[in-house]
């Protein structure tokens, strides 16, 4: 998305830093330069998404068509978690098809925690040695479809999140109807080395403090476009440098696509509602929540 930013005084006089200057302009490779003062300003809004199930079925027909239409909207980068080994072979051929963008995830999803739980982990602690992944994800609690392995939930969540703190990687939480069960892991292995996002979040606002508390910030996706989905009345009270954007694609898309396949291209209606919500320029609502993605991603491997 090509996008016009006029460099006025102030922009510049506000800049004091690059990434001042990054955030101001909105722009991947924001340089600081007093001849622009005044001059317009052409720039590309650089978006990640920082959660898209790419490799799953739903994108068999049309995958790469889909990736190309996102980096046309202006997506740089795809955070793929993971669901469970059936698909891992997927996501290592896709990240081979596009290593510049395509950035993977390990772990065992709460809703494919089974009587093979066991093997599960282990296919995702091996994985974990043998391969650089990003975070270890998704993982936590689902409640709402089936309680039959409550305890193997919350065994897995919080074997997984151990693994993580081990290899200094972010943890990326799906929670469902389990906000207490989720709390009670994340109390346990609270510290300096648990990080990570609270994905698809869609709590109240005493449930996003209390994730910021465990150092999570709070993904933000379709839901936030919806007239029900509640997070819209006070996710503007909570900092923008505490968001990151996500997809899930092909779940939840965002109005007016909404009950259809999602797809990452949809990332910046997520970006747009969050402008309106805290407004501020769609520019700087995708660059500081980009300073944030990777400020998780890359906390430890700059
Ligand atoms: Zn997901």
């Amino acid at each position: 998305m090509a996008v016009e930013f006029k460099v006025t005084q102030e922009v510049l006089a506000a800049a004091k830093t690059q990434w001042d200057f990054d955030i101001a302009g909105g722009s991947k490779h924001g340089f600081k330069d007093t001849q622009l003062a005044g001059k317009p300003y052409f720039c590309r809004m650089k978006m990640i998404d920082t959660h898209t199930h790419l490799y799953v079925e739903a994108f068999d027909e049309d995958r790469d068509a889909a990736i190309a239409q996102a980096i046309a909207q202006g997506v740089e980068e795809f955070y793929l978690p993971a669901i469970d080994s059936t698909y891992t072979q997927r996501m290592l051929d896709l990240e081979q098809a596009y290593p510049e963008q395509i950035r993977l995830m390990m772990g065992l999803h709460p809703t494919h925690v089974k009587e093979n739980v066991a093997e599960e982990l282990a296919h995702v602690q091996e994985q974990l040695e043998q391969h650089r992944y990003y975070a270890v994800g998704e993982i936590g609690i689902d409640l709402y479809w089936d309680k039959t392995y409550i305890k193997e939930q919350q065994d897995a969540f919080d074997q997984q999140i151990k693994w993580a703190k081990a290899k200094q990687l972010p943890i990326v939480i799906h929670c469902r109807d389990a906000f207490e069960e989720v709390f009670e892991v994340l109390e346990e292995n609270k510290g300096d080395d648990l990080f990570g996002i609270f994905h698809c979040f869609t709590g109240t606002r005493a449930d996003a403090q209390r994730a910021l508390s465990y150092n999570l910030k709070l993904g933000i996706g379709g839901v936030v476009t919806f007239k029900n989905g509640k997070i819209d009345q006070f996710i503007h009270e909570i900092p923008l440098t505490e968001l990151v954007l996500e997809t899930d694609a092909p779940y939840l898309a965002p109005v007016p696509h909404r009950g259809k396949r999602n797809e990452s291209a949809y990332l910046n209606l997520v970006a747009e509602k969050l402008s309106a919500l805290y407004a501020q320029p769609i520019e700087f609502i995708a660059a500081q929540t980009t300073k944030n993605a990777q400020s998780v991603f890359l906390r430890n491997n700059f």
